[in-house]
This record gives structure tokens, C-alpha cells and sequence, in this order.
């Protein structure tokens, strides 16, 4: 494995830290609290015997279950001392002053822990920050660290660049955490902002690098005539990441896994992958994967579920996903899964059609990509839920004994 050092402090995070909300579930995604504890506790704990060292959560994943697992399956019997654990202060949550000492109480009960190494204020923007510090965010952050119960303080961020900057500027933070993949290069912080923060002295941690999913697996066609025509033989995920990685600000990058191959290609490709270690000519072969993909998206969902769950039973992220797919890997597929998962196999016994939105917008309050959900859902109705789809989903639950649509 390979360690950065954090500007800050003396502690050698490993390249590669295992993000814990995309656990392996007994049914479900991300929004599932049903983690299959034994499959998980056990793919954690064999990537920590194999020198991962940074581990990451926060109270809503999982709906609220993956901090409670890594307290009681995970970080018992000696892995506590192995890793640094990162959790992070809910800040869509805090109403109350109050609430950000008594929900850190709860979080260091949860984890099962006495301190915690790498604390952060969850998914800031600017609105959040300017709320946040009104609340008295920035004593509270001092208090916990010169009490000894939070290690590095920092945060993570969805917001514009601009508001990125002025957060950095606004306390003596010692890390950051930042959406950063092939298509995300200028998107919210971006690569400018990473290298702003690491100037300031921050450690970097990175999140999404696969872009929840979108850039591994089934790879649009045109996309795997580039990789397929480079000189060097490499996986999706390994050019993504090993591009990630070649970034020399970037300290850790957080990877989702849910099966002991995904850890072992990671391990192995942020075991090899220096800061500036990609030659022109592999830097090529991702330049033109990055402009492929920004022709192809349509809707840049990563798929984090924060905006579950949806009052009307709407899978969004999974009518997203659906989306992408239609217009990358061809309409049958995405068209029989979204007529699976959202007219059929729900967990109601209910269809739960897009069009079944009561308007709320809850969800578009709470996506860190800014996702007009909405409007999105247009695209949705019109490619995915027309009326024959819906009428073979009827036909399916009437099959499957289920219920009618309302
Ligand atoms: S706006 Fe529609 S999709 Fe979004 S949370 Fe409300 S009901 Fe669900
Ligand atoms: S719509 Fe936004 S919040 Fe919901 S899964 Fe997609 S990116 Fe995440």
C-alpha cells in the first residue's frame, strides 16, 4: 500500500480509504439499512490486514446504520487501533445549537469510540456554512478539538467554487473532502479547488472517484474503444483511479467497495500509482474518455441516495441510473429496469412511477450535484414510464399477486 503524509500532523493516510456507504446489503442499495454485517464486517477488516488505514462514514449512510456497524462489527477486537476513522457532523440535520455537541455524543456512542481521528462538517455550501456559523459551528469545532475528541478537523463540500475558497479561508481546517473523477474535473471544487486547499496546507481527500458507479462496469462502447486502444491493458477503474492518484494534492481517495475483487484491484492500483506518475500518452487516453463522457451523460446523478427518501416512494437515484443507461448502453435494458424496480419489484408492492411525484422538492434541497430532480423526471417520463411500459408493469404485478396502481 502506499501512504501520504497529511500536511498537518504527523499521520500517513493510506492512498486508498474504504468508504462506507455502499456497504454489501441483504436487500437494498445505499438507502438500505439492512447491511449484511458479516460480508461487510469481513471485507473491511481483510482491507485493513492488507494496509488500508482510513476509514470512512457519516450519520446518514445507510440511513443511519454504517456508523453503528463499524462500531459494533468492524473497529472491536484490536481494529480500532489500526485506522483512522472519518465521520462527519450532519449539517442538513442541525436546527440547534445544541444538537452539534449532542449529535457528536451520539456519533462517538455509535462508533464506539472515544475520539474521533477526522472530523468534518457534512457536505457544505454556502448557504450551509453561513447557517452553520451562525449556529457557532467554529467554537464548537475548537472546543472538540482542544478536548482531545476529534483529531483533524475539516469538511466536506457541494457547492460552487467560489463558496469553496471562502470556507477554506474561514477556519484553520486540516483537511477536505471533495467530489473528484475523469468527468468531475471542474465541477464544484474541482481541480482548481483541490489545489487551492493544498496550498492552504489541507489534506485532500477524495470522493466519488468512480462517479457512483458511472465509470466502471458497463462502460458505453465508445468509451471502451479508447481504453481498448491504448498501449497498456488496464480496467476502467484502474485508469480512473491511477488518474486520481496522479494528482500530487490529492492524500486519500475513498472507493465504495462491496467485494473482495474490487479491494484487491484497488489495493493494487493505489499500491502502484505515484503523484505524477501517468506519462503524456496515458494522460491522453483519459482526455479523450473525459470529452466521450460529456457528450454522453444525461443526468449527472451519482447515485449517493442523500435525496432519499422520497415521501412518494420514489427510487431516484434508480430512475437516474435508469436514465444514463438508456442513453449510453441502449434502451431495452435501462427501459426493463426501470419497469423492474420502479413498477414492479417495489418494496410496497406498489408501482412507483416518477409521475407519482407530489412536488415536495425535498429531494432537489438535499442533492449535492444541484439536480433539478424535477425537471429531470421529464426526461424520465418520456424515454422510461411510457404507457405501454406502464401497462406491462401492470400486467407484472398482477402476475406477482401485487398491488394495482393507485
Ligand atoms: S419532489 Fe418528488 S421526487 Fe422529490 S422528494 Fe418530493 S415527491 Fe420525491
Ligand atoms: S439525485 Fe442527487 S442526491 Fe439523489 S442520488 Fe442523484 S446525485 Fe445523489
Amino acid at each position: 500500500m502506499q501512504y501520504r503524509q497529511m500536511p498537518k500532523g504527523t499521520d500517513k493516510l493510506s492512498a486508498l480509504g474504504f468508504g462506507c456507504m455502499r456497504l454489501p446489503t441483504r436487500f437494498g442499495g445505499p438507502s438500505s439499512t439492512a447491511i449484511d454485517k458479516e460480508k461487510a464486517a469481513k471485507l473491511i477488516r481483510g482491507a485493513i490486514d492488507q494496509g488500508i488505514n482510513y476509514l470512512d462514514t457519516a450519520w446518514p449512510y445507510h440511513m443511519g446504520a454504517s456508523e453503528s456497524f463499524l462500531g459494533s462489527s468492524v473497529l472491536p477486537d484490536g481494529y480500532r487501533e489500526k485506522v483512522f476513522v472519518a465521520t462527519k457532523l450532519p449539517c442538513f440535520m442541525i436546527r440547534k445549537a445544541e444538537a452539534m455537541q449532542s449529535t457528536f455524543d451520539k456519533q462517538l456512542a455509535k462508533l464506539n469510540v472515544d475520539y474521533i481521528d477526522y472530523y468534518l462538517a457534512h457536505s457544505l455550501d454556502g448557504a450551509t456554512w453561513a447557517a452553520m456559523k451562525e449556529l457557532g459551528i467554529i467554537p464548537f469545532m475548537d472546543k472538540i478539538k482542544a478536548e482531545g475528541k476529534v483529531r483533524h478537523m475539516g469538511f466536506s463540500f457541494h457547492g460552487k467554487k467560489e463558496d469553496f475558497v471562502a470556507i477554506v479561508d474561514a477556519y484553520p481546517w486540516d483537511f477536505v473532502q471533495v467530489q473528484f473523477n475523469i468527468i468531475d474535473e471542474h465541477f464544484q471544487a474541482g481541480i482548481e479547488g483541490i489545489e487551492y486547499a493544498a496550498k492552504k496546507g489541507m489534506g485532500v481527500i477524495v470522493m466519488e472517484p468512480m462517479r457512483g458507479g458511472t465509470l466502471v462496469g458497463k462502460i458505453p462502447a465508445e468509451v471502451r474503444r479508447i481504453y481498448d486502444a491504448a498501449d497498456i491493458r488496464r480496467s476502467a477503474a484502474d485508469w480512473a483511479f491511477r488518474w486520481i492518484y496522479n494528482n500530487p494534492n490529492v492524500t486519500v481517495v475513498l472507493s465504495g467497495m462491496n467485494t473482495k475483487e474490487q479491494v484487491d484491484e484497488n489495493i493494487r492500483v493505489a499500491s502502484e500509482a505515484m503523484p505524477n506518475g501517468m506519462s503524456d500518452k496515458e494522460l491522453s487516453v483519459i482526455n479523450a474518455v473525459k470529452d466521450t463522457y460529456h457528450r454522453l451523460l444525461t443526468v449527472g446523478c451519482t447515485g449517493c441516495a442523500y435525496c432519499m427518501p422520497c415521501p412518494a416512494g420514489i427510487d431516484i437515484p434508480a430512475a437516474f441510473k435508469s436514465l444514463n443507461d438508456y442513453h449510453m448502453f441502449g434502451k431495452a435494458g435501462a427501459r426493463f429496469n426501470h419497469l423492474r424496480f420502479a413498477g414492479v419489484s417495489t418494496a410496497d408492492g406498489r408501482a412507483h412511477w416518477t409521475s407519482s411525484c407530489i412536488n415536495c422538492g425535498k429531494c432537489e434541497k438535499k442533492c449535492p450535484q444541484g439536480i433539478l430532480v424535477r425537471e429531470t423526471f421529464k426526461k424520465v417520463q418520456k424515454d422510461l414510464e411510457t404507457p405501454a411500459i406502464k401497462a406491462v408493469a401492470g400486467i407484472g404485478r398482477a402476475l406477482m399477486g401485487k398491488k394495482k396502481d393507485k
